[in-house]
């Protein structure tokens, strides 16, 4: 199923997002977590991609192809193009296409050490959404980020850039995180007074530890309210309690969304189904 077809249907759409583990031994555990998180019956199921083809990147259609053969769950595969040339990239979609997914989360991705931009044919993501739409054969999403991306500080520009994907051929988008929905509910006005109509499903990341969060916040520049900031203070010796706290916490957050409307939540699940699983309880799901 092409996922366009799930907004028209639901609402909201609840994802949840997985990543490939880093080498084959990490294969049973993906796979554990999955069978726990097919469960649920979330709407479909997104498969992250290392940007510049990383370790293992061959997982992705691999474990998204076995998400919608063995539960019958819609699935997507992401995709980065910065760095690749436009072979490399036609033959990941004819590998994508021959296991069957047909929905791909198009995204610039972040270069890794080592590749330089000029060496790709790539410079933005709605390059890689055009090339796919041509294809006709996928349902496309896009990425966007309701404090405006890292690299961008205007965000009149970042709408531009997001109208951009749709006239490019996006079906979806799905947000980066953030930690206060009042970025969400801003982020959704801004964009559909700038003509953005796309549905758009708002991303959740559960706070697990003070040191995931310094790497996210640094990564992707989300902004962290006082709410989140007395979380890691009043458990700052109690690693298990913050790590509790921080589900419910996203829990909440999601809640908050649905009963405002979104279109969409995608949980960022860490490869955790217990993440998944108490969010989905929380909100009547599970
Ligand atoms: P783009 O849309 O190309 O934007 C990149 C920058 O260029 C922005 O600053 C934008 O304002 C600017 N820009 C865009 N178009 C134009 C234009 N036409 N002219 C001038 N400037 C422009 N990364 C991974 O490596 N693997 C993943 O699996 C992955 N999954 C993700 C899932 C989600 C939901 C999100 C939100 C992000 C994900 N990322 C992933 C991270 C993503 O690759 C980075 O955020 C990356 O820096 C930007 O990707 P993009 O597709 O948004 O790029």
């Amino acid at each position: 199923m092409q996922i366009k077809e799930l907004y028209a249907l639901k609402h909201p759409v609840i994802s949840f997002e997985v990543f490939p583990p880093k080498n084959n031994s990490g294969l049973a555990d993906i796979y554990a977590a999955l069978e726990r998180m097919s469960k649920l019956s979330p709407d479909f199921i997104s498969v992250t991609y290392g940007a510049g083809g990383g370790v293992n990147s061959g997982l992705t259609s691999e474990i998204a192809s076995f998400i919608q053969n063995k539960y019958g769950i819609c699935s997507i595969a992401h995709l980065t193009c910065i760095g690749a040339s436009h072979e490399s990239i036609s033959s990941l979609l004819a590998q994508i296409k021959h296991k069957g997914v047909r929905n791909i989360l198009a995204l610039r991705g972040d270069l890794p050490e080592g590749i330089s931009e000029h060496e790709g044919s790539y410079k933005y993501a709605e390059d890689l959404i055009r090339q796919i739409r041509a294809l006709g054969e996928f349902c496309i999403g896009a990425a966007c980020y309701p404090e405006g991306h890292i690299d961008c500080d205007d965000l009149n520009y970042d709408t531009a850039c997001l109208r951009r994907k749709q006239e490019a051929g996006a079906d979806f988008l799905i947000t980066q995180l953030f930690f206060d929905n009042d970025f969400y509910y801003r982020f959704v006005e801004r964009v559909r007074d700038g003509g953005v109509t796309l549905p758009i499903s708002a991303g959740v990341m559960p706070i697990l530890s003070r040191k995931q969060i310094e790497r996210m916040i640094f990564l992707c520049g989300a902004s962290l309210p006082s709410g989140i900031i007395k979380l890691l203070r009043k458990y700052e010796n109690s690693p298990e309690a913050l790590y509790s706290a921080g589900i419910e916490y996203a829990a909440k957050q999601i809640s908050d969304l649905i009963d405002h409307g979104a279109d969409g939540v995608h949980i960022y699940t860490m490869n955790k189904p217990e993440i998944a699983e108490f969010c989905m309880k929380y909100i009547g799901r599970a």
